[in-house]
């Protein structure tokens, strides 16, 4: 059985940028038929017990929640490294990581780290990225977002040809602010996800598959 997850999601509990009041989530995610989905706000991971409490409501849909984070990346300079998607770290990430040092952190806590929209294109140009870039060839990441709602048909190029060198699977999030947003770009598992262990275990394995869906 297919389980199908938007790995990227905020909601304005704990993400300023977004609109999404988090109740709403459970409704909007059976309307767009998805399975599941991770919450990956800014520099955060949400407190358990709130974490929690949004899981109950969400279960008796057969919805399953997972609990991430998505962190910007900065050098020793405070330049931007890009963002990335991080599962399994059990606090918030706050303070100023590198890429490569989010990357160490991350996989010590057993967790995996994945590159979110690495081609996203910048106001300042066509070699400029809100993402990564081509930082993502250098670094130990267990997965890059090929489908998100701002990535190009070029971007999506690049992310397959680094796929295919650095071996390691692609993944499908809508980066939602917005409600009717969620699920747009969503990750297939091939087998049913019933929590955050295995979840974390079938990307690192790479039995997933992006789709964008609108
Ligand atoms: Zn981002
Ligand atoms: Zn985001």
């Amino acid at each position: 059985m297919t389980t199908v997850f938007d790995l990227h999601i905020h909601t304005q509990k704990y993400s300023d940028c977004s609109f999404i009041h988090p109740e709403e989530l459970i409704a909007q995610a059976l309307e767009a038929k998805i399975n599941g989905f991770a919450l990956t706000e800014h520099g955060m991971r949400w407190p358990d017990e709130e974490f929690e409490k949004l899981k109950k409501i969400a279960a008796p849909h057969g919805l399953v929640l997972i609990n991430g984070q998505e962190i910007s990346a900065r050098n020793e300079k405070n330049e931007m490294e890009g963002d990335f998607l991080v599962f399994g770290v059990k606090y918030s990430l706050t303070g100023r990581y590198a890429a490569a040092e989010l990357a160490k952190l991350v996989h010590d806590q057993k967790g995996i780290i994945i590159a979110a929209h690495p081609y996203k294109l910048s106001r300042r140009g066509k070699t400029h990225y809100y993402g990564a870039g081509d930082k993502i060839y250098h670094l130990p990441i267990d997965a890059i977002e090929l489908y998100h709602p701002d990535h190009s048909s070029l971007a999506v190029s690049k992310v397959q040809k680094a796929m295919q060198k650095l071996g390691i699977p692609g993944v499908g999030g809508s980066d939602a602010h917005k409600i009717f947003d969620a699920g747009s770009c969503v990750t297939l598992f091939k087998q049913k996800i019933t929590g955050e262990a295995d979840f974390i275990e079938q990307i690192r394995q790479g039995n997933v598959q992006a789709q964008k869906r609108l």
